[in-house]
Formats: structure tokens, sequence, C-alpha cells
């Protein structure tokens, strides 16, 4: 069966020696090779405000946490999306507040997301599903006239665009995953990047227990309790290989995402999804609407393809039973949406296969 989610691992014959090296080199810990690693990450997104952490939920926490996010706080948020945005919100304490998807695209409506807003709303999380892209041009305005912060959820989306510049450097927090199945893995890793670079230092200290490494220990004085979520040396020897083949593997999602952009047009059952102005994807995951799909998955599967929609919408969760209001639009989009496999493992010809079997019908 063709898999919707593949890990991309670099040449043995770079990864195997990079990882050698630092395992018998006597410091795997947080070190040097970590800070060379953030100094690639940083050019290769265009912002060199980067910190590497130990996942995208680590990366995640740290925003909130820099934020004084906390009991009595709001967060608004997606339920569209993987569980790790919601449950990091919800161990601040903060309540979570949904707001409805535009039904096009699954990504949150900046007019829903207005008619959330309260006195107590600390911060919009934004999340480039799938490698979408939210629509930026509108939330920014958002941002910009109520001062509320936004923190990018960025977990699906290294490589997408706005305003023809990979996202990283537009909000005021941008968290990207290296989880295992993310476009780029660390086999788990994570990274900040910060619009603001006033955040870095206290965000470095939330990253080691409240100390800053870069401070002699005898110097540190702990003034806030942090967290362990710090990266090791190994995992970013992986990472430096890693992102050396990142822009070719994610030109492979980009490519075939381009492709089905055109091949699938005009299917009857099948609806694609508009991209917002400035935006550009680096489909992940490839998403678009059809009717009937639990039979559309069927087909696929018997084709040997796997069709599925992966996520599970967060607000049904028993956690955030407190956060439950309707979100119709959701709804909708929810019963419909479907992702096919279009990462680097998805050659020309399999793809052109993938719609053969899609105009078949199902
Ligand atoms: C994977 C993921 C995360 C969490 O990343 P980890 O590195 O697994 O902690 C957060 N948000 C989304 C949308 C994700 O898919």
């Amino acid at each position: 069966m063709l898999p919707l989610v593949k890990p991309y691992i670099g040449p043995r014959d770079e990864m195997m020696p990079a990882i050698e090296k630092i395992l018998y080199s006597g410091y795997i810990a947080e070190g040097e090779t970590v800070y060379k690693f953030e100094e690639e990450f940083g050019q290769f997104i265009g912002n060199s405000n980067v910190l590497a952490v130990q996942s995208g939920t680590a990366a995640l926490h740290i925003a909130l946490l820099l934020l004084n996010i906390g009991p009595g706080d709001e967060v608004i948020s997606t339920p569209m999306t993987a569980e790790p945005t919601n449950t990091t919100i919800a161990i601040t304490g903060a309540k979570i507040v949904w707001a409805d998807v535009d039904p096009d695209t699954g990504l949150l409506d900046p007019q829903a997301v207005r008619k959330k807003i309260s006195e107590k709303t600390k911060a919009i999380m934004l999340v480039h599903y799938a490698g979408m892209v939210c629509n930026m041009n509108e939330f920014n305005k958002i941002s910009e006239e109520t001062g509320i912060p936004v923190i990018e959820d960025t977990a699906h989306a290294l490589g997408s665009k706005y305003k023809g510049k990979m996202l990283g450097s537009n909000s005021r927090f941008t968290c990207y995953s290296f989880q295992a199945i993310k476009q780029m893995t660390t086999i788990d890793g994570g990274a900040i990047a910060f619009g603001n670079p006033d955040d870095l230092v206290p965000a470095r200290k939330l990253r080691w227990f409240g100390l800053d490494k870069r401070v002699s220990r005898l110097e540190n004085d702990i003034t806030r309790a942090g967290y362990k979520y710090g990266m090791n040396n190994v995992t970013a020897a992986i990472g430096s290989v890693q992102l050396a083949h990142s822009q070719e593997i994610l030109d492979k999602y980009i490519s075939n995402g381009k492709f089905y952009d055109e091949a699938l047009k005009g299917i009857p059952g099948v609806t694609l999804i508009p991209y917002y102005a400035n935006t550009e994807p680096s489909y992940w995951l490839y998403t678009m609407k059809v009717e009937d799909r639990a039979a559309f998955i069927k087909r696929m599967e018997e084709s040997g393809i796997l069709a599925s929609s992966l996520h599970h919408r967060s607000d049904t969760h028993s956690v955030f039973a407190s956060s439950k209001c309707d979100l119709p639009n959701m709804d909708e989009w929810y019963s419909k949406f479907v992702h096919i496999p279009c990462g680097w493992w998805v050659d020309e010809e399999t793809r052109g296969k993938i719609v053969e079997a899609i105009k078949k019908g199902w």
C-alpha cells in the first residue's frame, strides 16, 4: 500500500559518519552541534532568531509560557490539527476557544476568529494544516489591530511560503516539529523562530530549567523555573544532514502537489482547495474534498493507495469538553476532506496512476 507519510532519512554515507563523530566525541549533550544546526536552520527559513528544542510540542509550550498564558486566559485555536496544538494550550491552564474554519480550506476563518476575541484572549494559535497556509493577510491585520500575538504551528508547513518567503518570520512565534513523519525529521525535535529577538534569552532559559546555558553556571540565577526541552548534539548532527537535503525533498512534495492541483481539476466528486492570496503550500499531505469519502477511500485502497483523513478533530476530546461550541463549517469540512499520497516517495509514474484511479470514479 502506498503510504501517506514516510520518513526521509539522508544518505547513509553522510548520516552514519555524522552520527558516529558526535556519539564518540565525548560531548553528546546540547553544545556546538546544536548551535550550528540552529544557525543552518535559521538560514534555511530566513530568520536567524531560532532555538532548537526537543519537539514541536516543547516549541509550542515555550511560546505559550513566554506570553505568560495560564488559568483565566483564553487562546483562540482550531480543532483541525494534530492533538499537541491544543493539549499544549490545555496544560497551561488557559481555556481553548474554538473558532470555526473556512469550509473551503479547513483553515481558521479570520472572521470567525474576530468574533471570538474577548478581553481574556492572550493569543491566536494558527495551524498551517497539511502545509496549506492560513489567510495571513487577514490574520496579520487582526494581530496589528488588536495587539494579540499569533503563534504559528508550522509542524506541517516547513517550506510553505507567505509573500514569497518561507514561514518563520511573520509572527511573534513560529513553531516547527521534526518528529518522525514531518517533512524534515530529526527522529524527534523541533524549533522556535522568533519575530521579536527579545524573546530569545527567556526562551533559552525556559528550555533548560531556567538556566542560561551560554552563561557560566555560577553566574546563573534562576528567576523562573524552566523545563528540560533542549535538543542534544546527536539529534542536531542528524538535523544538519537532514537539512542539507530538505530543499530537494520539499521540492518533490511541492512538484507532486502542483501536479495534482492541475490534474485533478474538473473531476466529478472532487473539490480542490483554493489557496489564499500570497500563500504557497508545501503539500505535506495533499488535501482535497470528496463526495462519499468512505467509498473513495475504499476504492483507493483497492488500487493500493492509502487515502485517509488522518487527523481527528480536537474539539471532540473529553478533555476539551468545556470549550464545546457549534462549528458548522468545521462539520461540513470534516465530513469531506481527505488526503492522498504526495511526498518524496511518490514518483511521476505513481502520481499519474493515482490520478487515473481517481478519474475512474468510486
Ligand atoms: C507533530 C505536530 C505537533 C507536535 O510536534 P512533536 O514534534 O511531535 O511534539 C504539533 N502540531 C502539529 C499540527 C503536529 O502535526
